[in-house]
């Protein structure tokens, strides 16, 4: 099992660690600040550093409870300590990213009572989002626009914590959020609440605050079928 260092905080950049398995698909620490991708939110990318050695992280993906580094190279061996950083600007605009889609949520569900049904983003600033939502139209787009944009100004602050599941069961927020879908085995239930606007069970890496997503605009509506709507959106800087 990794020590997964970004769950408890999201801003350590680096960190020192002991390679515990070097295996075909990539690098095992103890401990390490790479996301390992999911929930919509890729892998983090950056370096592996050790005493005559460097070793790229293309991908960081998880198999059961280890985190795997993919490397592009000569990986460093097992029991050697290593310097484990990330690529901070692409990992803060994710955390930018990932905060504004959980704000996109709580809008669309306060305004509109849509459900999210999926979601993705990318290193670009970029992210789509699925409601459960029969229209969706330009005005609709406009309006939910102006209202992340005000929720997101409030700086609210965004809070981590770790739940006890019986008591993740009975909050509504996550109940509307599906945290029964979670798997039994999950206890406690890492939950991200962003003060007056969203709130659920969710594995990723946030902002400290909605302020440093910045402003959001939403640049596409789909439909993708009945019930079945998407939404684009792009942060601006
Ligand atoms: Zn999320």
């Amino acid at each position: 099992m990794t020590e997964q260092l970004c769950s408890e905080d999201a801003y350590l950049r680096s960190c020192d660690a002991t390679v515990v398995d070097v295996r075909d698909d990539g690098v095992v620490l103890d401990r390490t600040v790479f996301y390992a991708r999911g929930g919509g939110q890729p892998g983090d990318t950056g370096t592996l550093r050790w005493d005559g050695g460097l070793a790229r992280v293309t991908d960081t993906v998880k198999a059961g409870g280890d985190v795997v580094h993919q490397v592009d190279g000569d990986a460093p061996l097992v029991g050697q300590t290593v310097t484990a950083e990330i690529d901070w600007d692409r990992r803060h605009r994710l955390m930018r990213t990932h905060t504004a889609l959980h704000s996109l949520s709580g809008v669309i569900f306060r305004e509109y009572g849509a459900k999210v049904t999926g979601g993705n983003m990318d290193d670009t600033g970029s992210a789509r989002m699925d409601f459960e939502l029969d229209q969706m139209s330009q005005d609709m787009a406009r309006d939910v626009e102006a209202k992340l944009n005000e929720e997101l100004a409030k700086n609210q602050p965004v809070h981590v914590s770790f739940l006890p599941r019986v008591e993740a069961l009975a909050d509504p927020d996550l109940i509307r959020t599906k945290v029964n879908l979670i798997p039994d085995s999950v206890d406690p239930i890492r939950v991200i609440d962003i003060e007056g606007i969203d709130k659920q069970a969710d594995g990723g890496t946030h902002v400290k605050a909605t302020g440093e997503v910045g402003t959001v605009r939403v640049v596409k509506t789909e439909s993708k079928g009945k019930a079945f709507k998407r939404m684009r959106i792009q942060l601006e800087g």
